[in-house]
């Protein structure tokens, strides 16, 4: 049976046991670090009954210790200040990775008083916890001199280095999650310079190349049955380039939302056949076969017949430009419930599973772009994909190394969810 002052003892620890689990509670579900580290001061003190309370983490860069908060009206001053690791308190705790109690910080040589007389404070008495990530040192809390002028116990070093487990913790997941932000952020920003760089070459390139186009279509034309072959390569060329830029306007308009859906009700096996028909020439410079399955009665689909034909037009395109010579595409539709499924299977060298997703990205190409054997930018996939959300539609490839690849989209045949409203279903 424990004696009266035990049961007392018994009773505050299992009081500031309940209060640390509350604390910890609320420090895990913050991610604002300067808010975190605010209530990490205020529970430090609370608990320790102290007058002040600060936290300093470690700078990597420096190799000393930086205040990052502190409690009371000089804290915006305190954290200017660094303490270094030698010659300090906190230097030592932070090194030794074990609590410290200084009852006279005065006569402590290791007391870094210069802090002290910089923001006119009076450090009697000093307890200071590591804040610990496993066997890693992050940084210390320290409390200062107890109220009423009482004297620090063992159960106040017990419970500073309970909350400080819990705090730093906290602290590493705040950081860690303010470290992605601004990742994100970073990424946002060149993302947006992408875009940008993008709009602005398109738009400059256009100009001059309409002018290419223009003269050398007129020469042709002058030329007559005298037109030479190298005026038909300029001409080739120049609308390869114009490909090129329609794809970079393209790809800006799907990213500023700019693309507007101008639906009519589509007769989708004529569309794949208008597609199919138009890419045959290149198929035929390959000797490659195009076959096409549809089902027995006519499909149709609320959809913007330019913007499904030119994401089938970029599917087949690559399936025959990246399929050898003599390969055998084919293309097949199918009426599935509300959905028109458009695929496209190839027996080219297929695509590894990794890149599966990524091929979708902007400017993501499997080969490396300087040493592949096939022309483009790498936005086909990127622009059909885009086109096929805008109908709320989605898209993906399936593919086997060496095997071949089959690409599907899916539209709905009631057009996009939020204008299917309002309009008949078929
Ligand atoms: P681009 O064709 O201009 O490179 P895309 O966005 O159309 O850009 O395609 C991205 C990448 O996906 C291609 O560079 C290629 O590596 C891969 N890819 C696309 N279609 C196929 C396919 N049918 N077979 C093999 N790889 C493909």
């Amino acid at each position: 049976m424990p004696t009266q002052t035990t049961m007392s003892d018994w009773k505050l620890q299992t009081q500031q046991l309940r209060r640390i689990l509350e604390i910890s509670q609320a420090l895990t579900s913050t991610l604002d670090l300067e808010l975190l580290l605010q209530q990490i001061l205020a529970a430090a003190t609370e608990l320790t009954e102290t007058e002040a309370a600060s936290i300093m983490l470690y700078d990597e860069r420096a190799r000393d210790l930086r205040f990052v908060a502190a409690t009371g009206r000089n804290s915006q001053e305190l954290a200017r200040y660094r303490v270094p690791l030698d010659g300090s308190i906190a230097g030592t705790i932070f090194k030794s990775r074990q609590p410290l109690l200084i009852e006279n910080a005065a006569a402590d040589p290791r007391h870094y008083d210069q802090v002290d007389q910089k923001i006119d404070f009076q450090t009697r008495s000093i307890l200071g916890a590591p804040l610990l990530i496993k066997e890693r040192a992050i940084g210390v809390v320290e409390v200062v001199n107890k109220v009423n002028n009482a004297s620090f116990s063992e159960q106040d070093t017990q419970v500073l280095s309970m909350l400080a487990a819990h705090a730093a913790v906290a602290i590493e997941n705040a950081q860690l999650v303010n470290a992605l932000q601004k990742a994100y952020q970073k990424l946002n920003e060149l993302d947006k310079l992408k875009s940008d760089f993008i709009a602005i070459a398109s738009h400059e390139l256009r100009t001059p190349l309409g002018l290419i186009l223009g003269y050398a279509s007129m020469l042709k034309e002058e030329a007559g049955d005298q037109s030479d072959e190298k005026l038909d390569r300029v001409l080739h060329s120049a609308m390869r380039l114009r490909g090129l830029i329609e794809d970079m306007v393209n790809l800006r308009h799907i990213e500023s939302g700019a693309s507007e859906l101008e639906l009519s009700r589509l007769d989708m096996g004529a569309l794949v056949k208008t597609v199919c028909m138009d890419c045959e020439g290149l198929a035929a410079a390959k000797n490659q076969t195009i076959t096409q399955a549809f089902p027995p009665t006519p499909v149709f689909a609320m959809a913007d017949e330019g913007k499904v034909a030119l994401a089938l037009t970029n599917v087949l395109t690559n399936a025959i430009k990246f399929t050898p010579n003599n390969g055998h595409i084919h293309v097949a539709l199918q009426s599935r419930e509300h959905e028109v499924w458009i695929s496209v299977a190839d027996n080219g060298p297929g695509i590894p599973e990794k890149d599966l997703e990524r091929i979708f990205d902007r400017f993501y190409q499997v080969e490396p772009h300087m040493t592949r054997k096939h022309g483009g930018m790498g936005l086909g996939l990127s622009i059909a994909r885009g086109m096929v959300e805008l109908h709320g539609g989605r898209m993906w490839a399936e593919s086997q190394v060496g095997q071949g690849s089959r690409f599907t989209f899916v539209l709905p045949i009631n057009g996009p969810p939020q204008a299917a409203h309002g309009k008949e279903a078929m």
